[in-house]
């Protein structure tokens, strides 16, 4: 078995040598077959350049280094691509997170296809940073309907079958759980060590709260409807233009048979509005459904995710 370690790291300089310290310390004491992989996020102080070095030193290192700053999110996602190992490992390298929960990660990794470390004593400021999070974890376990009391936690571990599917986008990688309980991987929670960033800033402030939900949003509709956009945007059409047509037939009635004057009602302007609404949501869930077939079918990307095989001549 081998675990890779991937660590994104912006502007962390001040972090760099400890991190790596502990990281190796306890890698080196689980025996395994390892890798660490630390993705310069864009970095503008000398991160990389520290990074380098390290890598010059020790082989079982890789440094990723992008050309700008992508964000946390796709510095994972190259981590990721360039990983070897069988188990993934994923943490934040500004010390937050403690390199010496991973044994305990890869233990339950032989029960789990991915594991999520949730942050119980979290030592972040209250206000600003836990009770949003608070909130955004009940949402997402509600909207998703995969209960985890910390996305957020970077600290987690994943099968090399997790993320080999797995396209991240925006700020998505704290939903890597919820989108991956779409293939039907058993996921398992474990409490973590955190502690408060001791040098350098963090990266992020209030305004994140508002792409999380944004990106929940995307991640609900293509958890549900991403193969049947129609059965998503057809209620909503059909509602709204049998409704409109309602109204329509309604004022029809009135003008034709009692002869009223329906030129200035409100209603009429209603209810072309709820038709032609309705037309547009339909439309809009047949290019919907165009688009899935384009994209499944040129990709040869199947809609179902096989685990194994049984049978003559499969392996
Ligand atoms: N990070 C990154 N790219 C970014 C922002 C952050 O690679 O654009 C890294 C950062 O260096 C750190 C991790 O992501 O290793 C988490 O960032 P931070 O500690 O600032 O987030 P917080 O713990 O405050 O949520
Ligand atoms: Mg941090």
């Amino acid at each position: 078995m081998t675990i890779s370690v991937v660590v994104p790291l912006y502007n962390e300089e001040e972090n760099v040598h400890e991190l790596y310290d502990r990281l190796k310390s306890v890698l080196d004491a689980l025996g395994a077959d390892y890798e660490l992989l630390f993705i310069d996020d864009g970095s503008t102080d000398s991160t990389l350049k520290l990074l380098s070095d390290i890598q010059a030193r020790d082989s079982r290192t890789v440094v990723l280094s992008l050309r700008r700053n992508f964000g946390q999110t796709a510095a994972f996602a190259a981590g990721f691509d360039y990983s070897r190992g069988d188990i993934i490992i994923t943490m934040d390298g500004d010390l937050q997170n403690d390199p010496q929960d991973i044994p305990k990660l890869i233990e339950l990794m032989k029960d789990y296809d991915l594991v999520s470390g949730w942050r119980k004593r979290r030592q972040d400021p209250f206000l600003s940073r836990r009770l949003p999070s608070l909130m955004a974890n009940w949402l997402i376990s509600r909207v998703t309907g995969v209960n985890l009391h910390d996305y957020g936690c970077s600290l987690k571990a994943y099968k090399r079958d997790v993320i080999k599917n797995l396209k991240l986008y925006g700020e998505m990688h704290r939903f890597i759980p919820a989108v991956a309980s779409w293939y039907g991987v058993r996921i398992a929670e474990v409490e973590t060590m955190h502690h408060p960033r001791m040098r350098g800033k963090s990266k992020y402030g209030i305004s994140r709260t508002v792409k999380v939900v944004l990106d929940l949003i995307t991640v609900k509709f293509l958890q549900s409807f991403s193969t049947k956009p129609l059965q998503f945007f057809g209620p909503i059409g059909l509602a709204s233009g049998m409704i409109g047509a309602l109204i329509s037939f309604y004022l029809a009635v009135e003008k034709l048979l009692l002869g009223k004057d329906i030129g200035g009602r409100p209603l009429l302007l209603l209810g072309a509005l709820l038709i032609i609404v309705g037309i547009q949501f339909i439309g809009m869930g047949l290019l919907g459904e165009m688009l899935v077939r384009v994209y499944h079918e040129t990709q040869k990307k199947p809609i179902y995710v096989i685990k194994k095989v049984i049978g003559p001549g499969y392996k």
